[in-house]
């Protein structure tokens, strides 16, 4: 375990100080080198080598907006002036993007049919409030200190980007993103272990154009491990990318050359 947590650590302190080869590994095998390194998926179910190949790949166009992958890069941000047209859900305070919405209602209501009572995080999100929230956390930091110990203001802002999205970099912009959670199970660290739910919805969210974004094990290629934040793709690349166990960075690498996390 040790041996292990050492790995990580030097593997995340890699990833941040350089740009890394994402290696598509799916279901199975590794999915990312680092330094000659390949970091297996810790799911895999046997060893296989890269699935690339033996894959049957959706024939799109990666430049529609549905398959934008939004990350902290500046290749990969929005501006402050990119806002899609939303309408809001009809039982939630949430707002989501028109050419989304009704297959993200649908979604819902499968999941209350199921028993469960589905409560809404966050939905759309425009810049200007991603803006106040990130300022709003750096600002803490800087004025009250970072576990009790005084930080200056660029060490500030670098760790409020540890936990909140910077502005610009959260694909909640795009009017696309939706973080589902169980009534009474959404704090992270309670929706984190609430395992059941998620495993109902990764089985049923790409009937309905969405995947599961932010998986724990694909955390060193997305920088996020959100189970509940479920992201519209369409219906057959969510087929594609949840039956082949992939993230986006992954698919989005098939279709786009020279593209590193
Ligand atoms: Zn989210």
């Amino acid at each position: 375990m040790a041996a292990l947590c050492v790995l990580l650590a030097v593997i995340v302190s890699a990833r941040m100080t350089s740009k890394s080869e994402v290696i598509l590994g799916g279901v199975q095998g590794g999915y990312l080198t680092i330094e000659n390194s390949i970091f297996t998926d810790p799911e895999a179910s046997e060893e296989t080598v890269s699935a690339d190949d033996e894959l049957d790949w959706p024939d799109i166009d990666i430049n529609e907006t549905q398959y934008s992958l939004i990350r902290d890069d500046p290749d990969h941000m929005l501006t402050s002036s990119y806002e899609p047209e939303t309408s809001k859900l009809s039982e939630y305070n949430a707002y989501f993007s028109v050419d989304a919405i009704d297959y993200l209602e649908d979604f819902i209501s499968l999941i209350n049919d199921e028993g469960y009572k589905v409560v809404i995080g966050s939905a759309y999100v425009n810049w200007a409030w991603q803006n106040k929230r990130f300022n709003g956390l750096w600002w803490q930091y800087y004025e009250y200190g970072y576990n009790g110990v005084k930080v200056d203001k660029d060490t500030a802002v670098e760790l409020a980007r540890k936990s909140v999205m910077f502005p610009g970099t959260s694909e909640h912009q795009l009017g696309l993103a939706v973080d589902i959670f169980e009534k009474g199970k959404n704090d992270s660290a309670v929706a984190k272990a609430n395992t059941e739910f998620y495993k109902f919805l990764n089985e049923n969210c790409a009937e309905y154009g969405f995947i599961q974004r932010f998986p724990t094990k694909k955390m060193l290629l997305t920088g996020w491990d959100e189970p509940w934040h479920y992201r519209y793709v369409g219906e057959e690349a969510a087929k594609f990318i949840m039956e082949n166990g992939l993230c986006l960075e992954e698919f989005y690498a098939h279709y786009v050359e020279d593209f590193y996390v």
